[in-house]
């Protein structure tokens, strides 16, 4: 079989990198282009100094039996490990940190890290893409995983052809906050504490979690509500205030360094068409990740094995 163009996927999350491997063990060629300078996109580790720090997802579970054996092939790999169980059912971590499972599915693929896409317009069965610094992409099918309203972006107007229910999809906005002490925390194992109320919502200790060598690294979410309130906020005041309301689980320890993350689009808070959104014409168009498959890590695999199974089956080569 020849194959004169790539399939395009725009996301380097665990949507994006499950379709491509996918396709790639199909042998359709995929080029995988993310704005990042790393793959993971959610699933996001981050150092500072010689501590790291989880501040996207924290942990995941897997029910379904597909993701039930990607989860499997990765401990025995030792990619991801059990963190916790709640109900008798195991939480899994990666092991060096989430972004280990996106470093570990991306590897011999072809991705471009630093690429953003900006558009991507139908050229006759075939879709051209731009990047930011004026690449031209052309490709036989386009999947597109990036937070739906990034999705549509790409689309311009072609959008409005679409249908309503992906302009409805939308997602909770997150703060993290990355927490750096001079002793531990006071946290108990596993390493975390969910809060009901006040501005922080999950606090969690790295270095108990096991992927920090401590003595203190903590990432806090922020509710959505004080999220969307402080969006706009210095980092500093987002922090003082995260900061303030964690105290009782800093175990005495003093704070010596700090990062704020914002995160746009967390966790989905109103979903899309599952498992994925398919059109195949004017050209063969994807629209996958968590919004589509169940709002998590799993459902957003999950989603990217329906992505390559649509243009599979669409008869894409
Ligand atoms: C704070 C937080 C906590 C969470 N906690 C959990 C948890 O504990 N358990 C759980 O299961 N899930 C959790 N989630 C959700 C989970 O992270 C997501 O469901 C999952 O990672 C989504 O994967 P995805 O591939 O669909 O999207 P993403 O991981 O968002 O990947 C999309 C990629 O597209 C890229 N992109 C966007 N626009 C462009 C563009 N124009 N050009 C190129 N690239 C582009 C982005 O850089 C990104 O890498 C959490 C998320 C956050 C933010």
């Amino acid at each position: 079989m020849v194959h004169s163009n790539p399939i395009l996927i725009v996301g380097a999350g665990i949507a994006g990198l499950t379709a491509a491997r996918q396709l790639h063990d199909a042998g359709i060629p995929a080029v995988v282009c993310d704005k990042g300078r790393g793959p993971g996109g959610r699933m996001a580790t981050r150092r500072i100094g010689e501590q790291r720090f989880d501040h996207g997802a924290q942990y995941f579970s897997a029910v379904s039996p597909r993701f039930r054996e990607a989860v499997a092939g990765w401990v025995a790999d030792g990619i991801a490990e059990e963190w916790f169980q709640m109900n008798r059912t195991p939480r899994y971590r990666g092991r060096n940190g989430m972004n280990a499972i996106a470093k570990h599915l991306a590897a011999g693929l072809d991705i471009r890290l630093s690429t953003r896409v900006v558009s991507a317009v139908p050229e006759g069965k075939h879709w051209r893409a731009t990047t930011e610094d004026g690449g031209r992409i052309s490709a036989a099918g386009l999947i597109l995983t990036a937070p739906v309203p990034q999705s549509l972006e790409i689309l311009g107007g072609l959008q409005e052809e679409l249908p309503n229910a992906l302009r409805a999809v939308a997602y909770a906005p997150c703060f993290a906050v990355m927490v750096l002490l001079d002793g531990p925390s006071g946290l108990a194992g596993p390493g975390f504490q969910r809060m009901k109320e006040g501005p922080v919502t999950w606090i969690a200790d790295n270095t108990i979690k096991g992927i920090s060598a401590g003595p203190g690294a903590l990432t806090m979410h922020a509710s959505p509500l004080f999220t969307r309130v402080n969006y706009d906020a210095p980092a500093a005041e987002v922090a003082k205030q995260m900061m303030m309301a964690a105290r009782p689980w800093l175990g005495g320890s003093r704070i010596t360094d700090w990062q704020v993350h914002r995160w746009r689009y967390s966790l989905v808070s109103s979903s899309g068409p599952e498992p994925c959104f398919f059109s195949p014409s004017p050209a063969p168009l994807v629209l996958a990740g968590d919004a589509f498959g169940g709002a998590r890590i799993e459902g957003a695999f999950l989603s990217g094995c329906a992505a390559a199974l649509a243009l599979l089956e669409s008869g894409i080569s």
